[in-house]
């Protein structure tokens, strides 16, 4: 690759600049700094040129002409859109070398409109879970809750006896239980007698409401037990979901894209090679846990509020952050 640029205008703040004055005039004072990075260059026709390990001799360049390298490598006629590490190995394969290559060039790929533009959109919540325990107690009502026979025949009608009298995982017990302090007994335990309605026959009318009661009593310990084993349960669960959690967090002014939604939208005539993200927006306002308030660039604000999933960071191309370097005003231009 040939870049056509005139190597030979080499400006005050180019970093070629003390080495090349260094080869040219040794004699002159110069930092021992410059002295021993001269080692390794060398003055070729005019240029000035890098020993490479590999007894290779590489082209210096300066920063005009490495972004016009860069802009070729990445995006030109034969450029793949390829990550920094990849075009920092192509322009050192093709013989050219500046000190920041590696930064400039992942820096260079990162802001690449087209390629933030069409980057895979990843699912991962971006803020931790917020575990909420729902803690409610059906009432007693009256005395007939004690019976557990007349509260089995109450349940009859309703769909979800199935549910009621089934232990859960998260607890260990059944809703019924936690409520009234024993399980439901099942129609099928009358006709086929268990051992507890054996028990609870052979009790008179007194007893049978001490026994009730003390079951009450013992109720508050398995409630809180059962508590316990909740909070366990959520805690594990929590775990397991954090360890997905990509921290993302936007400040209010940033620029952001966001992913085109529902996802897999195609964009009419552009089929499967769709954008999928669109902006750049900016972050308007921060409504808590991962919700945010977007403005497009023409100041309107965005009614919906959008999970902070579906945003990721803007990178201003290379060719902006030259420009805004040199002149701070271009900044607010570009919005
Ligand atoms: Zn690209």
């Amino acid at each position: 690759m040939e870049i056509d640029v005139n190597s030979a205008i080499i400006t005050e703040d180019d970093w070629r600049n003390p080495i090349m004055t260094y080869l040219r005039y040794p004699t002159l004072p110069s930092e021992k700094r410059v002295r021993i990075m001269a080692l390794n260059y060398l003055m070729w026709n005019e240029d000035l040129v890098r020993k490479s390990k590999d007894e290779v001799l590489l082209r210096c360049l300066g920063k005009k002409e490495y972004m016009k390298v860069m802009g070729e490598t990445h995006e030109g006629i034969c450029g793949a859109h390829q990550g920094g590490r990849k075009m920092c190995w192509l322009i050192r394969r093709y013989g050219y070398f500046w000190p920041t290559m590696m930064k400039d060039c992942i820096d260079y790929s990162k802001g690449c409109e087209s390629c933030q533009r069409h980057g895979p959109i990843q699912q991962a919540p971006s803020v931790p879970m917020n575990p909420v325990i729902c803690w409610i107690w059906h009432k007693h009502s009256n005395s007939s809750c004690f019976n557990p026979l007349l509260i089995m025949l109450k349940l009859m009608g309703r769909q979800n006896q199935a549910t009621r009298t089934s232990k859960r995982e998260a607890t260990g017990m059944t809703p019924y239980a936690l409520t009234y302090g024993h399980d439901a007994i099942l129609l099928m335990e009358i006709a086929v007698q268990s051992l507890r309605i054996a028990h609870q026959h052979n009790l008179v009318g007194e007893d049978y409401s001490q026994a009730m009661l003390l079951e009450l009593e013992g109720l508050d310990a398995s409630r809180i037990d059962t508590l316990n084993k909740l909070l366990a349960g959520k805690q594990a669960v929590s775990r397991a979901y954090n360890k997905k959690v990509r921290n993302k967090s936007f400040e209010e002014g940033e620029i952001v894209w966001k992913a085109v939604l529902p996802l897999g939208t195609h964009v009419a005539g552009y089929g499967k090679w769709s954008p999928t993200w669109e902006g750049p927006f900016i972050i308007n306002h921060i409504l808590g846990i991962g919700a945010y308030r977007l403005q497009d660039t023409e100041g309107e604000i965005h009614a919906a509020p959008i999970n902070g999933k579906w945003l990721k960071k803007f990178y201003p191309t290379m060719w902006d952050s030259q420009a805004i370097q040199t002149d701070p005003g271009i900044e607010t231009r570009l919005l």
